[in-house]
């Protein structure tokens, strides 16, 4: 287990959101009214088993703890990560101040895991995933081992995963380098489009890149 998985591991995110969010139980979920867009109905849904949250209404997004303490709190990842870890009673090894370079790295790797976990909440979540998740049904892959992958879906979209992941903080230059957005005639779009995501994992555990399937032509690929 890596330092991200143990500090979102010794933490609940209810516990966490309930400090920003007044949650109302609703089933196994909790609701709320979201705190990243105005409405009166509340469509913000925390979902305890998945250890995630999405808004399922203006915003469309979700994510897991991370994702959600930068959000609110408008800061980068390493900042929530602290933040968090303090909380878990984690000590965050090798987090020592880094070099400029080091800190460029550090934001890529972060660029990946928040575009890992809105690709996987997609898969969860969407409408637009339900055809990855019968593709995934049809090979017998259950949700549960989706997650282990770290499976997920990105949308057929031009630009969701680069208004996701600007609106958490990132520049469109890091997402060009990191290979999330390429530069196409008519400017900068999403690079994954329509497919199966996998994360390509580095030594320690983290999303160094990611691999994609089509889910076009399925019968005649298999
Ligand atoms: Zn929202």
């Amino acid at each position: 287990m890596n330092e991200v998985e143990e500090v979102k591991a010794r933490l609940d995110i209810v516990d966490v959101i309930s400090q920003y969010v007044t949650l109302q139980k609703a089933g196994r979920s909790f609701k709320a009214p979201c705190p990243f867009h105005s409405e009166r109905t509340p469509s913000f849904i925390v979902t305890p088993e998945r250890q995630s949250w999405h808004c399922f209404g203006a915003c469309g997004t979700g994510g897991d703890v991370i994702t959600f303490v930068m959000k609110k709190e408008a800061i980068e990842f390493s900042e929530a990560l602290k933040m968090l870890a303090e909380r878990a009673g984690v000590k965050l090894q090798g987090r020592r101040e880094s070099s400029q370079e080091q800190r460029r790295r550090e934001r890529l790797l972060a660029a990946n895991e928040a575009a890992g976990d809105w690709f996987g909440e997609l898969l969860v979540n969407d409408k637009a995933g339900a055809q990855a998740r019968e593709y995934l049904e049809r090979r017998q892959i259950d949700s549960a081992a989706a997650k282990d992958f770290g499976l997920g879906y990105s949308p057929a979209a031009w630009d969701g995963l680069r208004n996701h992941l600007r609106g958490i903080g990132f520049e469109d230059e890091e997402l060009l380098r990191v290979g999330l957005l390429l530069q196409g005639d008519s400017g900068l779009h999403d690079r994954f489009r329509g497919r199966l995501m996998f994360p390509i994992r580095d030594e320690r555990g983290r999303t160094a890149g990611f691999g994609a399937r089509s889910l076009e032509n399925r019968d005649a690929s298999g």
